[in-house]
């Protein structure tokens, strides 16, 4: 029997246990679809205190022992708990006085605690010496984002002695957060003083993590092929563009997937009706349930298009509020917005809210349920992100037979293609202006309502596209396989 690929994931976040975005959703999908491919994953995670809280409704194992693991001459004991989910063993590292604390990153969403440099060097620390304490010493280590970016730097140059044939894999998640610290923290890394020069660690005077993961790692990836070249462009490579260029071979892109048994109308109990490619009808009563449930007038020629988001500048919902107005005057366009976020945009979506009752509703706040029913709901979904790694609401709108209509980036150029082309399944549009907004919705509404049947054919197809993770997990271990020697 051939030999398990071993590999270890090196995440901050991992749903169900904890979670602030769009990594949490990978480090907890990716994981179980790899080892439905024969590989031996396992995933180590911060001891966040609502990490533990939520490993002991799965039973957690403690270690006997606990690492020790110094950083700028202080001792951390860091306990080793072990739970089990979708069978995969996660390991949480706890050492109270880094993670017993009601946040991930800081007191609140803008604000980082002073001291994540400290943090997040003992947890990659403790994350390489793990495997022998569990005597399980995996190919591979992947890392992801900038708080598992020290992992490659430190296997690399040798932090620990006993991992000398692991390779490594550094995922960026999102570019625009890369952990910058001040120079004097490289003292908590235990790596040389010479390593910070502008070709390895230093990045303008400061400590950058994100960038230690892409030079010491020996693949770089992105969730989604168009995002690795983007990031190599000033436009979306937040000042590390040319870090990014210069690592170029080894870089590449694989999709994420989604979680494709949450997400499916032909089983989601949070929908009004249950619906797929081979019957259609029961979206019908999901939108008109939806319009019901958010006081919308009954119209048949409008689009009906939603919108789930948090509310930020990244995602382009100033855009949508410049524009969809005189859509709606026309009768042409109903709006249903789920979201939250910037207190700015929240009262410019209330105040459309306010002019239109009857065409627009707006949710504001993080609402999983009616994510779903808004999404079933719609017949387009709007996501005119500036910016957008991978990006998921386009994909589960495809599942649901709703229509994205996207700003041609990132994983959102990856995942839909325009009606335009005759074998698509949305709508496209470049320039991030009023202009071009307001004619991708003018060919949206038009088709609407003008040629049913083909955007009833579009929706078929949009239903039939592979997003599931085996399909993702499988572009990984084909990577993992390219770098160890192990069938
Ligand atoms: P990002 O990670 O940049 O926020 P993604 O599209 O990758 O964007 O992921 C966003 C996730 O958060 C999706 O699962 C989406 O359904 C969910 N989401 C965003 N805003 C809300 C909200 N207000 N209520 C419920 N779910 C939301």
């Amino acid at each position: 029997m051939p030999e398990s690929l071993r590999v270890l994931h090196v995440a901050s976040e991992m749903a169900p246990l904890i979670k602030s975005g769009g990594l949490a959703d990978v480090a907890g999908a990716l994981p179980a679809a790899l080892k439905r491919l024969g590989c031996d994953t396992r995933v180590v995670l911060p001891g966040y205190r609502g990490a533990i809280r939520k490993a002991q409704e799965h039973g957690v194992s403690w270690h006997a022992h606990p690492l020790i693991i110094e950083a700028g001459g202080v001792d951390h004991r860091v306990h080793v708990g072990t739970t089990v989910i979708d069978g995969v063993p996660v390991h949480l590292l706890a050492a109270s006085e880094l993670f017993d604390r009601d946040g991930l990153y800081g007191p609140a969403a803008s604000v980082d605690y002073d001291d994540n440099a400290r943090r997040y060097a003992v947890f990659a620390k403790a994350s390489l010496a793990l495997p022998g304490l569990l005597n399980w010493r995996p190919h591979v280590v992947h890392a992801h984002d900038w708080q598992a970016g020290l992992v490659p730097a430190l296997l690399r140059r040798g932090f620990i002695n006993d991992l000398p044939a692991t390779k490594s894999v550094f995922t960026i998640h999102n570019i625009a957060y890369q952990g910058s610290f001040p120079a004097h923290d490289l003292r908590l890394t235990g790596l040389d003083e010479g390593l910070f020069n502008p070709q390895e660690l230093a990045h303008w005077g400061r400590l950058n993590w994100l960038k230690a993961g892409v030079v010491f790692a020996d693949r770089v990836t992105t969730v989604s092929p168009r995002y690795a070249e983007e990031i190599q462009l000033p436009e979306y490579g937040y000042g590390l563009e040319a870090v990014i260029a210069h690592h170029r071979c080894k870089l590449s892109g694989i999709l994420n997937g989604i979680d494709a048994t949450t997400w499916d109308p032909a089983t989601d109990p949070l929908i009004a009706s249950a619906y797929s490619s081979a019957d259609v009808s029961g979206k019908r009563a999901c939108q008109m349930a939806l319009r019901k449930e958010c006081h919308l007038d009954e119209n048949p020629r409008a689009c009906l298009m939603g919108v789930v988001s948090r509310l930020v500048e990244q995602k382009g919902l100033d855009l949508i509020l410049d524009a969809v107005e005189p859509y709606i005057l026309d009768g042409r366009l109903q709006l249903v917005l789920l979201g939250s976020g910037d207190r700015h945009l929240e009262q410019r979506v209330h105040a459309l809210h306010a002019r239109h009752p009857g065409q627009v509703f707006a949710w504001y706040g993080y609402n999983e349920a009616l994510a779903h029913r808004v999404i079933a709901g719609c017949d387009a979904l709007l996501v005119p992100s500036r910016f957008e790694p991978c990006g998921l609401t386009q994909m589960y709108a495809m599942r649901y037979g709703t229509l994205p209509i996207v700003r041609f980036t990132g994983g959102l150029a990856d995942t839909v293609r325009d009606v335009a082309t005759g074998d698509g399944w949305g709508f496209t549009f470049g320039p991030v202006d009023l202009g071009h907004f307001s004619s991708v919705l003018d060919r949206a509404c038009g088709m609407f309502e003008h040629y049913p049947s083909e955007w009833q054919q579009a929706r078929l197809r949009a239903m039939q596209r592979d997003l599931s993770w085996d399909r993702a997990a499988q572009g990984y271990v084909d990577l993992y396989r390219r770098i160890c020697n192990v069938d």
